[in-house]
């Protein structure tokens, strides 16, 4: 799996394959899915997945998360892991205070 990090305040997430923008933020937070985009959650809400169409996220995180003491960074590490090259998760940051991080599974796929 490949890792990118995006700091980007404006928030707007494209489709790297189709371009399809699947969030917007301005003026209203849209969500447009794509065939490509595979899951979605955020440092905020670990362990709720706004999308997860193939349950990766679910299964992974039930699966390592037995004691309930599974960190998000070790969650992106074992999807490094496990996940093909057809994978990439992309990590946007939201400016201080929040400090949130968004990761989105996008599949490389015709
Ligand atoms: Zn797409």
């Amino acid at each position: 799996m490949w890792y990118v990090e995006i700091c980007e305040p404006g928030g707007q997430i494209f489709c790297p394959i189709c371009g399809t923008k699947n969030i917007q933020t301005d003026p209203d937070f849209k969500l447009t899915e794509c065939k490509h985009l595979e899951s979605i959650t955020t440092s905020l809400a670990f362990g709720e997945f706004e999308i997860d169409k193939n349950g990766i996220f679910e299964e992974v995180f039930t699966k390592y998360n037995v004691d309930h003491s599974l960190e998000i960074e070790e969650f992106v590490k074992i999807l490094k892991q496990k996940l093909g090259n057809e994978f990439v998760l992309f990590e946007t940051f939201a400016p201080a205070p929040s400090g949130a991080s968004t990761y989105f599974l996008y599949r490389f796929t015709c």
